[in-house]
Order: C-alpha cells, then structure tokens, then sequence
C-alpha cells in the first residue's frame, strides 16, 4: 500500500522563539549561543546567511563576518517548554507520529485520505500549530520520509510543498547533491570530485558504482536520489526510557557512597544517550530501603545530554527523596522523554572546550570500555548496575556524523 508521510520542521526554532519573546528581534540578524569568546552558535536567522555564518562556528568568528548581528544567550528551558506545546498539538491531531529531534516531526497519514485529504489535513495542522504557538514551521508531503524532508526543506522558510506520487524522481532530479539527506560535507566532496552536482546525475548512474566509490552507504545515497525510502515513522513515547540500577549486598546507609554511585550511574547514562545521539527531558531516582519500601521521584528538566547538568538534578531528587536515614537496599535512576539530538541544545552554557573535553571523554569510552573514564566524585563506585536495555536492546548505535 502506498503511503502518505509529512515532515514537519519548526523554522530556525531557537531564533524564532526568542522573537516570540521579544517583537522587536523581528528581520534582524541575530545569533543565538554561547556569547564568549569561546561560545558556538547554536542557531542563526536567515539574514546572518548571507554574510556565511552558520550554526556550529564559533561565536567569535560569526560576530566577526556579521558584526551587526544582535547575540543572545541561548535558554534551553525555554525551548524544551515551545518544543512540547508544539509535540502536544502534533499528539493530539495525529494518531502516529515521530519526534526525530527538538523541532522536527514525522507523521505517518497514510489511510487518511479516505477520510480527509491528506494535504488539507496537513495544511490545517501547520496552521493551527501557528495560530496556537506563534511559530513559523514548514512542511513536505509525499510518499515516505526522505522526500518529504528534502521536500520541506525545499519549501522554507514558513511554507508547504507536497510531492505527489510518480513524481519523486522529477523533484529531485535538478537539486544539488548537498540536499539529499545522510551527504555531508565529506560525502558532498566525494562526490564533486568525480564531477556530480545534481541529484540527476546520481538517479542515471548504477547503483554498483555508487556503492565502489562510498561503500554501503552509496547505495543509500543512490536510493534517496531515486526517491526510495522505507524507513518507517517510529512513534513517540513519552514512556520510552533508559535506566539503571544497583542492588547492595549489604545495606547502606553511606551517604557518600550513594552519591558516588549515583554520579557513576549519571555519567553512564549520559554516555548512552549521547552515544545513540538522544536528548532527556525527565529524570527519575529511585530508593529501595531495608523494609522494601520503594519511592521514586521524577523531574522535567530542559532536554540534555550533558553530565554536569544532568547530575546536580540527580542529585537534587535523591536529597528530596532521601529523607528515611533508613538502610538502603537498592537506588537506581531512569531517563525518559528521549528524542533524538546532539549538543546543540547544550551549547549556551557551554565553551569549544567543554564540548571538545566531552568528545574526547566518550572516545575513550567507546575504545577502551563504558567505565575508562569517570568523576573522580564517582569512583568510589567500583561496579554501577549493568547498562539494562538501552534503547529497546538494539544492537550498540554507532555515532552517526549528523549535519546540524
Ligand atoms: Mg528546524
């Protein structure tokens, strides 16, 4: 059966929502990150385009190509909170749908064009979620998720375009290779130094040499040139979650040593997150005491990967919950709300070198074991709980080079 998919993406999200907040940032260039020296640009508005800044550069250097670009410190509390009104219209009009980052969304209509066209249906949700948040946010419509991504990013900024069956291939064809989605900046050399600029070029070439020159994922590339894609929308769960836990031997009532594991526990799951390229936006603690009574407490927080936000927060539900000065039998700490993401949320707070000093530390991680690097606040905590589950058990994600 043929199927109906729209991709929706909220324009420049960050640089919208700090317009919301103030009228007067309208049609300015504005930067929108860390503001030191040492700050990245987190997201940028369409009028710093043209002077060639783009997200992910230095602050310094974006403030030189467009000196009169206003800068903003970024808020991701502010933005976790805009992300969620806006999942909430998506989860109330939509049966099935995808949250695949901060401000993206996919939704499987397919079958509902019996009932509504498909295209009017998406037309009036674009509408309502910018009559209800006051953000821009753009849409493609067409018969899986690869075109419509390519096909909404056709359209912006504040539009709509809809790719109807049959004619994948003839939307594609005239576009730069750059547009597909998965070619980077690597690939996109690759493939200019063997003379490709249009997608057309890539549709007329076999697959086999495709897949000679760029291995498996030249076939990939070839397939989305063609405009075949079968990956299906996985559905949002707010319930979907990673945790972990540990059960003493001997109960405790060592204090240090439960803050100790509870950092060690934090660090871990972080690392899984970041590995799997996921953002939290709600933490749980847990404690078992001797008499088996067990409480949890959970908390919303702004969607983060980042250690040093994540275990004050971890630390602050476990003092509120602590309260027994009982032996305790088990603690253990869960993250939900996952969504897809990498550190472009964190990156108001933080410096190239913070960011430089976590990839270096998941590194290590991922060459020499999980546990090669840790706090020393948390090495008192030899064994933490073995990793249950990350993820629903599919196998070990692998860093994917994700263009921002
Ligand atoms: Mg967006």
């Amino acid at each position: 059966m043929q199927k109906t998919i729209l991709h929706l993406d909220l324009d420049t999200f960050f640089v919208s929502v700090e317009r919301l907040i103030n009228s007067e940032l309208k049609n300015k260039p504005l930067l929108v990150g860390g503001t030191s020296d040492r700050g990245v640009v987190a997201a940028c508005s369409y009028e710093t385009r043209g002077f060639g800044v783009h997200s992910g550069m230095p602050m310094k250097m974006a403030r030189e190509l467009c000196p009169e670009a206003v800068v903003i410190r970024g808020n991701a509390g502010t933005y976790s909170k805009h992300s969620d009104l806006v999942t909430d219209i998506i989860k109330e009009k939509v049966p099935v749908f995808e949250k695949s980052s901060i401000d993206e969304f996919y939704a499987d209509l397919s079958g509902m064009d019996r009932f509504f066209g498909c295209y009017q249906y998406a037309s009036e949700l674009r509408r309502s979620i910018m009559n209800e948040t006051g953000l821009p946010i753009s849409f493609g419509l067409s018969v899986n998720k690869v075109v419509s991504k390519v096909a909404t990013n056709e359209a912006k900024p504040n539009n709509q375009l809809k790719i109807d069956f049959g004619y994948e291939k003839r939307f594609l064809a005239p576009l730069s290779i750059k547009k597909i989605p998965m070619v980077g900046d690597k690939t996109y050399q690759t493939l200019r130094n063997l003379g490709l600029r249009q997608v057309k070029t890539i549709q007329e070439m076999p697959v086999d040499i495709m897949q000679r020159v760029l291995g498996a994922n030249g076939k990939v590339i070839w397939k989305r040139a063609n405009g075949v894609d079968n990956t299906p929308v996985i559905p949002f769960s707010d319930r979907k979650s990673i945790s972990t836990e540990r059960t003493f031997d001997r109960d405790t009532i060592d204090i240090v040593k439960l803050r100790g594991i509870l950092i060690a526990m934090t660090e871990n799951l972080a690392y899984q997150l970041r590995r799997g390229e996921k953002l939290t936006a709600c933490i749980a603690v847990k404690v078992r005491y001797s008499d088996f009574n067990t409480y949890s407490k959970q908390m919303r927080i702004p969607y983060t990967s980042a250690d040093h936000i994540l275990i004050p927060r971890i630390l602050e539900l476990f003092n509120i919950l602590y309260n027994k000065r009982m032996l305790v039998r088990l603690i253990g700490i869960r993250f939900s709300y996952l969504v897809p993401g990498n550190y472009q949320i964190n990156l108001f707070e933080d410096t190239e070198e913070a960011l430089n000093l976590y990839a270096a530390m998941d590194d290590l991680r991922k060459r020499f074991g999980d546990k090669s690097v840790i706090r020393a606040s948390g090495m008192g905590a030899k064994t933490i709980g073995r990793m249950v589950n990350p993820f629903n058990g599919q196998p070990p994600i692998v860093l994917a080079h994700r263009k921002q």
